[in-house]
């Protein structure tokens, strides 16, 4: 090992778990401390001030100045109390992870030079103009208006981290574009309210409003910050780009759910300490599937609220990870030959009168809405399979699809047997058969007792990207890194679209003549049938899967740049419009945005991997080669003919391996610099991300083959790069 590796990997093995910060409270005693939530604006606004921020929040209500003056006051004393000094407009543009700038409270007391107040004005809380110039608009700003704002969304709660007033916005153009994820996501939700309370009020008029809900379930990978610090791939991709599998990784499946190493578990009761602070319920943690791979699991709340929470719970667990002599990689495949990770987005709807709009009901009209809900989410994402897929890829994530860990990269929806088998019944049947009213007048659609048991389903599939688990349905195929708010928008768009019309449906049978039930019957049947392409239950992994989706029609895409083009297809651009969730011009803005991140991303990749390679890997193989040279002179020149050549066939037979290695890899970095060159001169973004796709990438595979293969070569004190089995092994 060299000197340098050793080091490094030395320091890595001596050091100690940290001691915990968590105070020996309860954590009910102190969760939520730095949130403006509920019960701290109760304290420091006026009872009609929460009033009439409530009716904005939940009513949709215009959000005056006067309002916003009161709730600021109320936040900067709070703040301030908290040893808040500044406050900053928190957004998600279409980068990674978040933007902010922070601004002191202090201002003039009056003219300039007379005296410094703390100042923060309703104004100041409701909107700000970033200088938005150098975020990505994919053209938005240079044709239209260039400036950007941000604007609270009063929704998702502020809270203090340090000593800044941290305050949760969108980001929109002057002309009112989205520039973020988050203005989206909030309009999706909006649609899907809308349009679930008015199916919901079809079978109970009670139901004012309907919530969606999301739990995810975040994976990651800590390495230790010497042996990162030694990787430039892991440090300026986030990834390896070279290194052999380790002799033992996942293969013995000791790590899932084993011991959490000691060191491992301080920094995890650190990050829920946080968590807990800033009011997120962190309550799962575990060893994941492969060597230091770990989870993090809130309790489910609502959409954008926990999206939020999710991107705070990032930024925490990055920032905390220094603190234990840790690295956190959020990459989706961090490392090849072991599991990469994802963020399960576990979603559902419920209704402001309690009832889980994807748990079976007791009674039969709760199972009629149940049905409802259930075959018109599989509509939704059988009719919008492609742009699921596309909401969800990156070029991390299309590492980690399809690649027998996690879902491939078809969108396909999980039921489990009995739900399966309700389905088929409710299909076969004919609507007289289907609906009986019993003697209490209620309807019986031969699913009115769905077994108790159901509820408890342990039917799991782990290849489907889109599975039912008994009360909600599981988005699994999100990358570990991603803003969940760009599946999330996509889903609740599409069932949102999906469930506008079925409410037509039904209203147009009514109007024909039909009753309700049978109307309701009708379609649900409809849809049954007509969104049974997307229903898959078998192995997503097996090759089999690939042939039939393709037959059913699905879409089998593997081409990030192309799987992006889905956004923008008929369909998608007629969803996104009837659900006001973002325009046309939006969609072609966000694509540009996409295929140019793409495009850099693999662009960073390739001429990292060619340093590499003609840096570290070439220069140390041909050094060990020389070595053996040298042996071989010196073996001829000590023995005879005949038996330096039997001593030296063995270093002969390296040389001639190792000089075969460099060669090609030599050769490939020349081939793909080239690739490069072309592709750079194409001005058009998605025929550049294409060219980057097509003619740039495959070279990585090969580059990396030859690497890997001179790493098992040449001496280890020589190699300069830590190894698998030193990197995935925290002790
Ligand atoms: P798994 O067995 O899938 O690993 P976990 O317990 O790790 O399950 O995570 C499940 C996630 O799903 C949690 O965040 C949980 O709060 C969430 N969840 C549970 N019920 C619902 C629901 N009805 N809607 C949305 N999310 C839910
Ligand atoms: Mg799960």
């Amino acid at each position: 090992m060299s000197s340098l590796r050793f080091n490094a990997v030395e320091e890595a093995f001596k050091k100690k778990a940290l001691e915990v910060t968590a105070p020996s409270k309860l954590t009910s005693d102190y969760f939520g401390k730095y949130v403006f939530n509920q019960a701290t604006m109760a304290k420091y606004l006026s009872k009609q001030t929460m009033r009439d921020l409530k009716n904005v929040t939940d009513k949709g209500a215009t959000l005056d100045l006067s309002i916003a003056d009161d709730v600021a006051a109320g936040m900067r004393m709070w703040a301030i109390e908290l040893g808040a000094t500044h406050y900053t407009h928190w957004f998600q543009p279409l980068t990674d992870g978040t933007a902010e700038k922070h601004d002191s409270f202090i201002d003039y007391a009056g003219a300039p030079g007379e005296g410094i107040v703390e100042d923060f004005s309703g104004k100041l809380l409701a909107q700000q103009e970033p200088d938005a110039s150098s975020f990505p608009s994919g053209g938005i700003r240079s044709t239209f208006e260039a400036r950007g704002y941000t604007a609270w969304d009063p929704s998702s709660p502020a809270f203090v981290v340090d000593d800044t007033l941290v305050i949760p916005t969108i980001f929109i153009s002057y002309t009112g574009e989205s520039l973020d994820l988050k203005a989206p996501l909030l309009k999706a939700l909006h649609a899907v309210d809308k349009a679930a309370t008015a199916v919901c009020q079809m079978f109970d008029p009670n139901v004012k409003k309907v919530v969606s809900y999301l739990g995810w379930e975040q994976e990651y990978f800590l390495v230790d910050e010497g042996l990162y610090a030694t990787r430039p791939d892991l440090l300026l991709t986030g990834r390896t780009l070279m290194g052999h599998e380790s002799a033992k990784n996942q293969q013995l499946e000791d790590h899932y759910f084993g011991a959490v190493p000691s060191r491992v578990a301080a920094y995890m009761k650190d990050i829920e300490f946080e968590a807990y602070k800033y009011g997120i319920p962190a309550k799962t943690r575990h060893n994941e599937v492969a060597p230091n791979q770990f989870e993090l699991a809130p309790i489910f709340g609502e959409c954008n609220l926990s999206v939020d929470q999710n991107l705070l719970m990032m930024s925490i667990m990055k920032k905390v990870a220094r603190r234990h002599g840790f690295r956190l990689l959020l990459h989706e495949k961090p490392f090849a030959g072991i599991n990469g990770s994802g963020k399960h987005n576990n979603w559902s709807l419920g209704t402001d009168t309690g009832v889980g709009l994807f748990t079976p009901g007791k009674t039969p009209e709760e199972n009629l809405l149940f049905v409802t809900i259930l075959t018109s989410t599989l509509m939704a994402v059988y009719k919008h399979n492609a742009l699921l897929k596309a909401s969800i890829m990156t070029a991390q994530n299309a590492h980690r699809l399809g690649a027998n860990e996690a879902p491939p990269a078809i969108v396909s929806a999980f039921l489990g047997s009995q739900l399966t088998a309700i389905l088929d019944k409710l299909e076969n049947s004919t609507s007289e058969e289907a609906i009986v009213v019993d003697a209490k007048k209620k309807l019986a659609l031969g699913i009115a007792h769905i077994p108790e048991v159901f509820l408890d389903n342990t039917d799991r599939n782990r290849t489907s990207p889109f599975a039912f688990t008994g009360n909600r349905f599981e988005f699994r195929a999100v990358g570990s890194s991603a803003n969940c708010s760009s599946a999330m928008a996509t889903l609740n768009a599409a069932v949102a679209q999906q469930l506008i019309e079925f409410k037509a449906e039904v209203d147009a049978k009514i109007a024909a003549g039909s009753t309700k039930e049978k109307a309701i019957f009708d379609v649900i049947k409809s849809y049954i049938k007509a969104s049974k392409a997307i229903r898959f239950d078998g192995n997503g992994y097996s090759e089999e899967w690939k042939a039939e989706a393709a037959k059913r029609g699905l879409d089998c895409e593997t081409s990030v740049p192309k799987i992006i083009e889905a956004y923008t297809s008929k369909s998608s651009i007629e969803l996104f419009k009837s659900t006001n969730v973002l325009t046309e011009v939006e969609l072609h803005a966000r694509n540009e945005v996409k295929w140019e991140t793409y495009v850099k991303k693999i662009q960073i990749e390739a001429r990292v991997l060619g340093d590499l390679a003609i840096n570290h890997i070439i220069p140390v193989a041909t050094r060990y080669q020389s070595l053996l040279l040298d042996n071989v002179y010196k073996t001829k020149a000590v023995f005879s003919v005949e038996k330096a050549g039997k001593i030296s066939a063995m270093d002969l037979s390296l040389i001639e391996e190792i000089s075969e290695h460099v060669s090609i890899i030599k050769k490939s970095v020349e081939d793909m610099v080239v690739a490069r060159k072309v592709a750079n001169v194409i001005e058009h973004e998605q025929a550049k991300a294409n060219a980057y796709h097509d003619s740039v990438l495959p070279y990585f595979d090969v580059i990396r083959y030859h690497i890997d293969k001179l790493e098992l070569i040449v001496d280890d004190e020589m190699w300069t790069l830590p190894k698998y089995r030193e990197l995935l092994f925290i002790r």
